[in-house]
């Protein structure tokens, strides 16, 4: 068999314990054999991290910038404990904040849906994607806990130095206080990134914020978002058939749960964090859930929502089998190939894409599959398979549709 080949290379980074362990087992089972891969790699694990103080995070965003797809394995963020276990110089940064300030973009949450593993909401049939704004809000506040009798106020000091005052609360007993930001530029590319990848999925977007109580604040994000869409993008979303609606956050969330799903639905940060852990979990498995970082300038980074499984990883050094679901990781390779065939005008590879999900789904609705995924699917006599048993199943099945 010809191997597929490729003319860009992805940008490739490698993760830490079981995912990087996955990693290599799906490169070596799932993609080498059929893909003459080029790939530009970075080692994102932590003990390279820490030889390079970090650099090569710098340099790996700066190559998906330069190259435009990347594919990258879940990282460890480093806290206290990892500080110990692995020696380190520093507490490194988040690998994702780092490269998320460099490509300044949007992430986006989709669950990868099987027959057999049911969404807690039943009426959900297609799947729901999550754009989370990954800049400001209470994410880069200054906040404080204050005592009985402060007056706090917000001062703006303008360019000429002019100052303007506004009350935020006189204190008669103790309590908190917090101020935060955002910035047009960041709101605008956040509107942008979700128009741009509502047409390339041929999606609608959904946009909520809670404008009614925060006039000024959330409603900006309302007004910047409607201008965007009827200057640059209302014809091409007529053209596609697609729609744009803004709505208040708690008419969302109960519309959210009614809906059959098959949209994207834009949200402020925090509302982000809290509502793809409530759409990925009520999916099914995190271990399911996709997510894409898309730049303003249309550079692309998948990887899978979760972390390194750690709790896995320990087991497996023991030399112990580990049954650690893939599945995600392989989306994310499969949605980078494909993203860089479609760029590239490369039908086969992008033909192959779609080869690896079809092969990898059709392995799970045919009752093999992995630990977690068996503890909650409704197919009767599920098999639990391994991680490298489930990894070779897929590559059967592949072999039949390549
Ligand atoms: P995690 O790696 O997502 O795992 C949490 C638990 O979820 C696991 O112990 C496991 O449950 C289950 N799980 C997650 N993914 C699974 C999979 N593919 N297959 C089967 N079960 C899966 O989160 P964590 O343990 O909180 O974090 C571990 C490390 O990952 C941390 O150092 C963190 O910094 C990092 N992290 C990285 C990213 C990223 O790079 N994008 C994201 C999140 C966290 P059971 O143990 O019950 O089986
Ligand atoms: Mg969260």
């Amino acid at each position: 068999m010809n191997k597929i080949l490729m003319t860009t290379p992805l940008v490739e980074m490698d993760g830490d314990e079981m995912t990087r362990v996955l990693w290599q087992m799906i490169k070596d089972e799932l993609l080498t054999p059929f893909v003459e891969l080029k790939t530009e790699y970075y080692d994102l694990g932590l003990k390279y991290r820490d030889e390079t103080n970090d650099q090569v995070t710098i340099d790996a965003a700066e190559a998906n910038k330069r190259l435009g797809v990347a594919v990258k394995c879940a990282t460890i963020t480093p806290n206290a404990a990892r500080v110990k276990e692995y020696d380190l110089k520093k507490m490194w940064k988040s690998p994702n904040g780092t490269i998320r300030s460099i490509l300044d973009g949007t992430v986006f949450r989709a669950p990868i849906l099987v027959k057999g593993i049911e969404p807690y909401v039943k009426n959900w049939t297609k799947p729901i994607t999550l754009a989370r704004h990954a800049y400001g809000d209470i994410y880069k506040a200054v906040d404080a806990i204050v005592d009985e009798g402060t007056k706090c106020e917000l001062v703006y000091t303008a360019q000429d130095g002019t100052e303007t005052r506004q009350l935020v609360h006189q204190f008669d007993g103790a309590g908190v206080a917090m101020g935060m930001h955002n910035t047009d530029k960041s709101i605008e590319s956040f509107a942008r990134c979700c128009f741009n990848y509502a047409l390339s999925t041929n999606q609608d977007v959904w946009f909520s914020t809670k404008d009614t109580i925060s006039k000024q604040y959330d409603h900006h994000f309302k007004d910047i978002f409607a201008e965007i869409y009827e200057n640059e993008y209302k014809e091409k979303f007529e053209a596609a058939g697609l729609t744009y609606f803004y709505t208040l956050i708690d008419d969302a969330v109960a519309r959210v749960i009614r809906s059959n799903g098959g949209y994207i639905w834009a949200c402020k940060n925090y509302d982000g964090d809290v509502m793809s852990d409530m759409v990925a979990t009520a999916f099914g498995s995190l271990a399911m859930m996709t997510s894409v970082l898309v730049s303003p300038d249309g550079c692309y980074e998948y990887e899978a929502a979760h972390g390194t499984v750690q709790r896995h990883y320990y087991r497996y050094l023991k030399g112990e089998m580990t049954s650690t679901n893939p599945v995600a990781t392989i989306f994310a390779w499969s949605g980078a190939l494909k993203k860089r065939g479609e760029l590239d005008g490369l039908s086969d590879l992008c033909a192959f894409a779609d080869k690896l999900e079809k092969a990898t789904v059709e392995t799970i609705e045919s009752g093999l599959m992995t630990g977690d995924l068996a503890a909650i699917t409704t197919l009767e006599n599920p098999q639990t398979l391994d991680s490298e048993q489930f990894i070779k199943t897929i590559r059967a099945r592949l072999e039949t549709l390549v």
